[in-house]
Order: structure tokens, then sequence, then C-alpha cells
């Protein structure tokens, strides 16, 4: 149905209202708002007594056949009247009440059906991102989240038919951000007619805006904030004029049953009196405490003040500049102090009362949404927001004031007589840090590195449910991302082929490209639409022959282009080298994954590395451990799990959480009854493990077919080996985690549980000749126990190396495996994940990173790359920017964690 025209303020305000009983007639112009507020009148539901204040009408039923009133979930006198109200204030046609701002969210969410797609802002209400979270999974709908400060930042997510409606939120809190409702409702509208446009009005209500006039379809409040005003009830409110969309609220709203209740909806009517005359007066003393924090030259986000960038775009859309303001100190630490030292101002999240309240945002209304997002949106972890109340002005401006005065951010300035800010002694040393980051070349020199994985138990039972047990190995993969600088991407894979490719950056089809914003995840399927303009043209030039290093340069070029903010597309050429043999079942690909996924996130400044309090500052690489904080990992592992759909198809997602992670973990596969998921084995110890490539390559989907039919052809028999390798792995995981084992035991439990778990594997077919001639060799005369690892059939195999085992018969076991022309790798099992190269000078080892270094120490003759054209690009030496990419290129493969670990300190996940 098309929507019907927005009506004008002034129809809508004309509506029905008191007259003075008159003799006379007189021309009537509509009433202002703050009337329309206290005037509290539905012509067409009189009160039987004239009461002057709307009663409660607390009843659950109403008596009769076919009258108005049944039932309050579907209507109430009180509900009704206080509907009526608010549709009157807002300039809409319709208003519905229910029990909170998230519960009118809900309702219109509910408009969605699955494949719907969503545009919405991405520094929303942390409970809004929730929600639409929580209905991007379970319902099916697609969210992309966009920075909405600027409208043509939506255009390329626009989609005519597909996007079904633009959520928006102006201003932002706590920023204050503002966004152009009136100019993205004209643009979405132009593209894709049928998309509703929601706000969220909640931080200006409807007395400072009314978004319906300017061209949106839905409006909600939060009416616990500024339309009660005195924080004693929950409530929310849609409003909208469109009847079609009032229809399905109104059946909603029935449906679930969140209407508002008769006293809540009493409660939220006598608050909405008051609106405009408790705003007048926040807003004034909004104002006064702005200015007087921007004038002691503290950064102050109000629209009020002349320096707000989008001042402009809010004066045309909004009547007034509401009570949220926030700054920043520029520490932490002292703003935690200030907010302590108030008195008048309560501690407190929500907004919109007559009490003035005070909040850190970052550990409190929006310590939900993690550190890297909240860096990501640029959300300071200094800032303090302020929500004003109707407190005298000088009482809360000289409550502040003491409170600054406590915490040391203001001190009395004898010669001006006045206070003045007290400068940060860190403020320096952190804008050079900040310069030092910022400036351009090093920014885009970033050095990851992550391990493979071995599966220690479970593998082929795996695919039919039974707990699988990985754990990562010391072998890794190492990714470095250098500036170029001409306008080139350029990848160079020396362990495929010394593969090297180059693509001009404007070239690549950036039109086939859906952006993901900042925090926003990657939808569960991947961009079809990307991979075929990928795969079509700027790959399609490579050929069948050279099929690996096109799939990596697929994968690498997808994060490149999906993780670019804006038109910031940095030149730059990533290496990757690995000490991991590639195709051996050791989780190459997800450490390959990891290290270009944790690269693009850095080089796109998706996350970024916390500097660590200069007391912890060190450069031995073990002390780094752990420094990088959970939810970068985390971000890195989703992105690593994309790069490894690209090259897999169906990962299980356990290679790349290891690769991320390190350590051990134990993998289920849902379904089978059971939900299925990851855990990782607190207190793994570190063990040694010879892995063995037999040489042999192997197809894995044949492997795993093969088991499947067996399991088909021999029930009996393959459900109770499977049986049994779920017990082993769950007798692995308890040893392994067991605190109070004895070492000795542990390895005698281990070996005991390999013999086992390789003798069914063999009964399911999946060894190899080679592999069994590997186990013979470990163990006689060695004495050693080997299972084959992964899916078998040629692959590795892997041997526990016990803590005594003497050095001379460890060389001469890898002597005589080497012989026979294997390809042996001593390595311990169960050790730290993803790894960055910490960016900070001062965690660099001096000198250790420069080519000239390599020079001074005596090497006069320039590395030989093997392709001359590799060479192409590179940066110049110049200024005091020494890559790191001649070095790591030229270095020795077994020689890469010695260079890596003489560079300086790590950050481990
Ligand atoms: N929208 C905004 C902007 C909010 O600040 C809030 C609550 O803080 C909500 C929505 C959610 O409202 P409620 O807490 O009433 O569910």
């Amino acid at each position: 149905m098309a929507p019907k025209p927005i009506e004008t303020k002034a129809m809508l305000h004309d509506l029905p209202t008191p007259e003075p009983e008159s003799p006379f007639a007189r021309s009537r112009k509509p009433y202002r708002f703050s009337t329309l507020c206290a005037t509290v009148d539905n012509p067409d539901m009189k009160d039987q007594y004239g009461s002057s204040s709307v009663p409660i009408y607390q009843s659950a039923t109403f008596k009769g056949v076919g009258n108005e009133y049944d039932y309050s979930r579907s209507g109430n006198p009180t509900r009704s009247h206080l509907q009526h109200h608010i549709a009157k204030i807002s300039s809409a046609a319709h208003a519905f009440t229910v029990s909170s701002g998230m519960a009118a969210l809900d309702v219109i969410l509910r408009l969605l059906k699955p494949g719907d797609e969503v545009i919405a802002g991405d520094d929303l209400y942390g409970g809004t991102n929730r929600l639409l979270s929580y209905i991007r999974k379970h319902v099916g709908v697609v969210v992309h989240h966009v920075d909405t400060t600027n409208p043509e930042n939506l255009h390329s997510c626009i989609h005519p038919t597909k996007t079904a409606m633009v959520l928006l939120e102006s201003p932002t809190n706590p920023l204050l951000k503002i966004v152009d409702l009136a100019t993205i409702s004209k643009d979405v509208k132009e593209i894709a007619p049928g998309a509703l446009i929601v706000v969220d009005n909640t931080m200006m209500s409807p007395y400072l805006q009314r978004p319906l006039e300017h061209g949106a379809d839905i409006v909600y409040d939060s009416a616990t904030k500024y339309l009660s005003g005195h924080h004693d009830l929950m409530a929310g409110v849609v409003t909208c004029n469109r009847e079609d969309i009032a229809k399905q609220i109104a059946f909603t709203i029935n449906a679930v049953g969140n209407a508002l209740t008769p006293i809540d909806s009493f409660l939220l009517l006598r608050g909405i009196k008051t609106l405009a005359l408790r705003m007048d007066r926040q807003e004034s003393t909004a104002q006064h405490v702005a200015e007087y924090l921007w004038n002691l030259g503290f950064h102050v986000n109000y629209p009020g003040l002349p320096d707000h960038p989008q001042r402009d775009v809010h004066l045309r859309i909004a009547d007034g500049n509401g009570a949220v303001l926030s700054f920043e100190t520029g520490n932490k630490e002292l703003s935690e102090r200030i907010v302590a030292a108030t008195r008048l101002w309560g501690i407190s999240v929500s907004f919109g009362a007559v009490n003035s309240l005070i909040s850190m945002p970052c550990v409190m209304s929006h310590a939900s949404i993690d550190a890297a997002t909240r860096a990501a949106r640029g959300l300071p972890e200094d800032l303090i927001r302020l929500c004003v109340g109707i407190e005298d002005p000088q009482d809360l401006q000289s409550d502040l004031e003491h409170a600054l005065i406590e915490a040391g951010a203001i001190e009395l300035n004898a010669a001006q007589n006045k206070y003045v800010r007290v400068p940060d002694p860190d403020a320096l040393s952190r804008a050079v840090h900040d310069l030092d980051l910022d400036s351009g070349k090093q920014e885009l020199e970033w050095l990851v590195s992550a391990p493979g994985k071995v599966i220690l138990f479970g593998e082929h039972a795996v695919v039919h449910g039974v707990t699988a047990i990985a754990a990562s190995v010391d072998l890794r993969c190492y990714g470095l991302t250098s500036p170029r600088t001409d306008t080139k991407i350029s990848v160079h894979f020396t362990d495929i082929d010394n593969f090297y490719h180059e693509w001009d950056i404007p070239s690549l089809p950036w039109d086939s490209v859906t952006p993901v914003p900042v925090g926003g995840e990657h939808p569960e399927e991947l961009d079809q639409r990307l991979i075929d303009a990928l795969t079509s043209t700027t790959l399609a030039e490579l050929g069948e022959e050279k099929k690996a290093a096109s799939a990596a340069s697929l994968a690498f070029l997808y994060l490149y282009m999906i993780l670019a903010k804006g038109d910031r597309r940095p030149a730059l050429n990533f290496t990757a080298r690995s000490t991991l043999p590639v195709g051996a079942g050791l989780g190459s690909s997800a450490s390959f994954s990891t290290c270009g996924a944790a690269a693009m996130l850095l080089v796109h400044r998706r996350i970024s590395i916390p500097p660590s309090p200069p007391s912890t500052v060190t450069h031995t690489h073990h002390e780094g451990r752990r420094a990088i904080p959970h939810d970068i990992a985390e971000e890195a592992n989703r992105w690593a799990f994309i790069a490894e759909k690209i090259l897999h198809g169906n990962p299980s997602g356990v290679d790349n959480s290891v690769s991320v992670f390190g350590g051990a973990l134990g993998y289920t596969r849902a379904g089978f009854g059971r939900d299925g998921g990851m855990e990782g084995i607190q207190g793994f110890k570190s063990l040694k493990f010879l892995l063995t490539n037999s040489k042999v390559p192997r197809d894995t989907k044949k492997l795993v077919a093969g088991v499947g039919e067996k399991k088909a052809n021999e029930p009996e028999l393959v459900n109770g080996i499977l049986k049994s390798i779920q017990g082993i792995s769950d007798e692995a995981r308890r040893a392994l985690a067991d605190p109070e084992l004895p070492r000795d035991a542990l390895i005698s439990a281990l070996n005991t549980l390999i013999k086992e778990n390789h003798d069914y594997l063999v009964t399911l077919g999946v060894s190899h000749p080679a592999l069994e001639t590997i186990r013979e060799t470990t163990k006689t005369p060695f004495g050693l126990y080997t299972k084959l690892t992964g899916a078998g059939g040629g692959g590795c195999a892997v041997t526990l190396i016990p803590d005594d085992f003497k050095d001379g018969d460890l060389q001469a076991l890898i002597d005589e495996l080497i012989r026979q022309g294997f390809q042996p790798y001593l390595t311990s099992v169960g050790g730290s994940g993803l790894g960055i190269l910490s960016p900070f000078p001062e965690h660099r080892t001096p000198g250790s990173d420069s080519h000239h270094s390599r020079q001074d120490a005596g090497q006069f003759t320039p590395p030989e790359t093997p392709n001359p054209e590799i060479a192409e690009g590179y940066e110049k030496q110049s200024g005091e920017f020494n890559p790191l990419r001649p070095s790591f290129e030229d270095a020795v493969t077994t020689d890469l964690p010695q260079w890596a670990a003489s560079l300086g300190r790590w950050l481990y996940v």
C-alpha cells in the first residue's frame, strides 16, 4: 500500500482542545506545545463526572459484549487517553504505549520478515544493538551498521527491494552526533520506496524533535526518560501516521501483551503535562554547564556549542539541544575521580528525569559493547556524560566545580583569579604516541603470527558427533603488511611457489562490495557477489595451475575490501611465510587466515592495541603473553573464520579458534541430539610432540565419505568404535586438565589413549602404509607411541615425546625418519595463539627492525629476491622508517621464530 502523505504539524496540532465556553465565536489559533502538554482532553471520551485528572481504570476486564473495552490487554480507557495525548504532541495520527522503550522497538522490529535488510546507525543505544543482533541471528534479518552522520554512507547499503527498515537515532548518546533525518529519509525513499524510516527520539522527546515531520514513518521513545520525567516508571511510545503500520502495531501489542498498564499510563500522562516546562529548564541549565566546561578547555559534546560539527543540521531538524552532554578529561582515572567526587549529580545510568545524573558510559551504560568496538566507534574511555535535571543551575555548577577541584582537574590560578585546567602530565606523551602511530607509514606495517594445530584425539569420529581434542603447535604462519608508495595492493606467498602478484587498488571490483561497518558482524553467508566479481575479473588471469595461490589471494582481497572503511584504501603488500608444512593437515590455512584477518583488522584500524602501562614495558617476549584483550581476539577469530570459509567452504571453526586462542580445546559438532560447541581445556600443560609428515597427499573428503559408508554398512561395529573414541576424548580431556595428575602419569595415560585411538582409526580404514611405517619406526626401538592425525590416508602422524626422552635418541629417530623420506618436525603443543609484534617504539629492540641494521652488521649485498617484480613498490627508506619487509622475506624459514623474537616485544592472546 502506498504511504499516506504526511500531514502537516499545524493540522495535527489543531486536534480538538477544550474551548472556553463563550457565546462569541472567535477564530482560534492552534495551541502551542506547552499548552498542548498541559491540556489533556479527548472529546470522544468525556468523563462522566467531569474529573480534572484522567482516572486510573485499574481493571483487567470490562463488562458487556461488543463494547469499546472488554480486556485491558487490548484496550484500557486510561491508556486510550494517554495515547490520544501523545499523538497530539507528536504530530502523529496514531500513538501506542508499551511497557518500555525496548518493548517499543520490539513491536516495531516485528514488522520485519526473514531476509529483510535493515540499515542501522553504528552508534546506537546498546540495548538496540542487542535486540538487532538477536533478530539477525534468530529471524534471519540482515543488519548493516553504518556511520549515519554522513547520509552518503548509507547509499551503498540501500537495496530497492531488500531494504525494509532504516533505524536512526539523533543526537546519538553519549557522543551527541547528529544524523540528518530529513536527508536520509528522502534518499532512502528514492531508492527503496517500501523501506520504513524508524527513529528513536528518546534524546529529544516530541517537544524538541518530531521526526514524523521530516519523513520518518515510525518514531519511538523510551518514555522512561523525558516523557515521564521522574524515573518512576518504565514505558515506551510508538507513533506513526500510516494506517497500515498502525494496524500491524496494534495487532502485535495485543498479540504479545506488552501494552502499558493503567497505573503507569496514568503516571506517564501526569508526567507529560510538565514536559515542556521541565525541558526548558533542563536545556537552559545544560547549555550553561556545557559552556562552563567548554570555557575551562574541556572537549565538550553538545549541539548547543558553536563548535559542534553538525550544529547546522541539528538546528534544521530540532527545536532545541536537549539536556544530555558529554565531555572528555583526557584521562580515565581523572574522570573516575570527578564522577566519584560529585554529590548533587547522582551516579546512575539513564537520563531525562528531574534529577541530574553523571556517568562514565564506557564503564556503565556502554560497558556491554566490547572495548575494541568502543574504540573503533571513537568512544573515549575517559568520557563523562552529564544528564541535566531541574535543580538550581548554580548548585549544579558549583557541585561540578567542587568535584573538578577535588579530583585535581582544575585549580585556582592566583594571577587570573579564576579556576583553570591542571595540565595532564601524560597528555604530551600520549599525543606523541598517537602521532607516532598515526604517522602514515608505520601504521601500515604490522607483523603478526599464528599457530597451526594438531588433532590429538577424535578425528573422523568428530564428524559423527564425538568430541575431538585439538591443540596449537609451535609451528606458525607469519604475516607482514608493509606500506607501498604507489596505488597497488600486492601479495607474496613464499610457501606457495613463491607466488607474488599485485593489483591496482582502484581497479578492484569496489562496486560489488558491501562493507561491514565497524563493530558489525559478517553475515552468515559469504558475499557471493564479491567472490564472483573477484574470481571473474581480478583473479581470472591467474589460471588453473595457480589454484592454491588464487584461493589465498581471494581470501586476502575479500578481507581487504570488505573491511575497508569508506574511501580509505591503503596501498600495501602482504607477505605470508610459514614454518608449518602446507596442506599436511596441521591447520596451515587457518593460521594463514588468522594472520590475514588480524593484519587487515589492524591496517583498517578496526582493532587497536591498547598501550600497556609503562611499568610492564619489557623486551622479553614471554612477558607479553595474554596482552591482547579477549574481545580483540574474538574479532580476529570471527574474521579468520570467514577467510577459512573462503578457503574451505565449510570449516568447523576448530582450526581458526585454536590458531587465535592457542592452548587446547574440545570440539563437538552440533546435532546428534546435542548443542555442540567448543570448550577450552583450562590448565593444559604444554607437551612435546614429533609431527611427521608422510608427504603422502590425501583426499579428506573421500576418507570422510569412506567412514560414512562403513557406518552405513556395519553400524554396530562403527557405532561401538565411535562410543569408544568418545571415551578416549573424555579421558584425555580429564587428564590434560587435571592439576593433580603427576607428569609421568599424564604421559603414560596419553600413550595408552594414543594407541587405542590409532587402532580404532585403522579399523575405520583411514590409515596408510606410510603412517604405519612411521608408527613402527617410533615404536621399535624408541618405545614411543604414535597415531595418525587429521584425515589420515597420508598426511601427518603425531608421536608423544616424554620429557625424559634423551636428546641423542631423539636425533637418531629424526635422522631415521628423514632417511625413510619423511619430514619430521619437533614441536611443543598447547602454546600461545595469535601474536602481534608490539607497535610501540619502546617495545622494539633498537636497530633490530631496520634493513640498515643488517648492513651495519656486515651484510652489504642487498638480499636477492627471486622475482625482481617483488621489490617494486617497496617503501623507499625515508626518515626514521626502516621497513621490516626486506629482512622478513630474506630470513631462512627455520630462523623465522628467532628473527621475529629478536624484533622486540610480542603481544599474545
Ligand atoms: N533508546 C534510547 C536512546 C535509550 O537511551 C534507552 C534507554 O536507556 C532506550 C531506547 C530503551 O528504553 P527502556 O530502558 O525504556 O527500555
